[in-house]
């Protein structure tokens, strides 16, 4: 297949619909890892498709949800200061924190403002030697290479006045937490292509044969779902574990090489706190000692800040596959895409959202 459209066909749909009732015969638990794999299933309708005896869990995969409400706040904090210029992706401007966000911080004077790449955030920090420009790291692995670079010329250049407040979050320990966990009920994964293509499929071998489990890397069109859960159901039912790839467009077992030389050399690995979840060790990226001085954290030094979620949010039993959105008591009442109270319904890509969106309300 060349094009895009081939890989949303209907007719091929369901020929991998009757595949996947051919292959199945009890019931399997799956988590697609990322919130765009679980936009898709909900866009194209798939998640209704599956037999009835396949359960698709929604993961942990969406930056904007997993960032910690206590960064979120860490960030207006400096977001305020007159000497900053604040910068992000558009997502994260409309993310609450624990009493505003970004874009009211914008409106009530503050200098924040939308960047289409980290690089633009060091070019204004070139531009505007007596101003401090922070940019607002979050994401996976997909991002963090961007990001490192942004930090390694700033670095070249010799910058004083740039910044990233960084909340990177790493795949595989999220994925061993929740196979580690005593609920756990994932039987398969269905591994997120975007962060494979820069990282390869190599770490998840240990993974897979640790826990004895099938996990295939997948793509994101309706067609690269399928046939995901098709190749991991089938090694189920076979009895079969390890790394499959069903996104061979994109990604090869190594990953992009230079990229991950890039990550080492810019950060380290740490703990990591995940917004609904909980800390993760060994989950995060922070910067390196020797490159510590571009950490807005510390160059700001904002203080303790606490937040508390919401306590209705059940967001921690939906990412482990125990709940549906639905079954919250506050879903699409007092927690709406509009007025989120907890972390899957910050952003569309959240699992709550998705549902909310396509309405998948019971
Ligand atoms: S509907 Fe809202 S409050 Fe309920 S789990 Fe989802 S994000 Fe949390």
């Amino acid at each position: 297949m060349r094009y895009v459209d081939e890989y949303r066909n209907e007719a091929e749909a369901t020929r991998f619909v009757q595949a996947l009732e051919g292959v199945v015969t009890r019931p399997w638990s799956l988590m697609e890892i990322c919130g765009g794999q679980t936009h898709t299933l909900m866009k194209s309708g798939i998640d209704q498709m599956f037999p009835e005896s396949v359960t698709m869990i929604h993961g942990p995969g969406c930056p904007v949800c997993v960032t910690p409400l206590e960064l979120i706040d860490r960030a207006l904090v400096i977001a305020r200061r007159p000497e900053v210029i604040f910068t992000s992706f558009g997502d994260m401007l409309r993310v609450p924190g624990s009493t505003t966000d970004l874009l009211s911080v914008k409106s009530e004077g503050g200098d924040v403002r939308i960047v289409y790449s980290p690089l633009d955030a060091v070019k204004l920090a070139q531009q505007n030697p007596d101003r401090e420009v922070v940019f607002f790291a979050v994401g996976f692995e997909t991002t963090a290479p961007a990001n490192a670079m942004a930090v390694w010329r700033a670095n070249e250049l010799g910058l004083e006045n740039f910044s990233i407040l960084c909340s990177h979050v790493l795949v595989p320990p999220a994925m061993e937490a929740l196979l580690g966990a005593p609920d756990n009920r994932v039987h398969g994964f269905l591994a997120a292509g975007h962060v494979c293509t820069v990282m390869g499929y190599w770490e998840y071998d240990p993974i897979a044969e640790k826990y004895q489990i099938p996990i295939t890397v997948t793509g994101f069109e309706p067609l690269d779902l399928l046939q995901g859960a098709y190749m991991t159901l089938k090694a189920l039912e076979e009895g079969r574990w390890g790394v499959e790839n069903q996104y061979t467009r994109s990604v090869s077992k190594e990953g992009n090489r230079p990229a991950q030389k890039l990550l080492g050399e810019v950060f380290e690995v740490c703990d990591r706190k995940w917004r609904g979840i909980g800390e993760i060790p060994g989950s995060g990226y922070r910067l390196r000692p020797e490159l510590r001085q571009y950490d807005a954290e510390l160059r700001f030094d904002v203080g303790e800040i606490v937040a508390q979620e919401a306590p209705e949010c059940i967001a921690g039993e939906i990412l482990k596959g125990q709940k549906k959105p639905h079954e919250c008591s506050a879903y699409g009442t007092k927690c709406t895409p509009e007025h989120p109270l907890g972390a899957p319904m910050v952003s569309s890509e959240g699992a709550c959202a998705a549902y909310y969106l396509y309405a998948r309300h019971e």
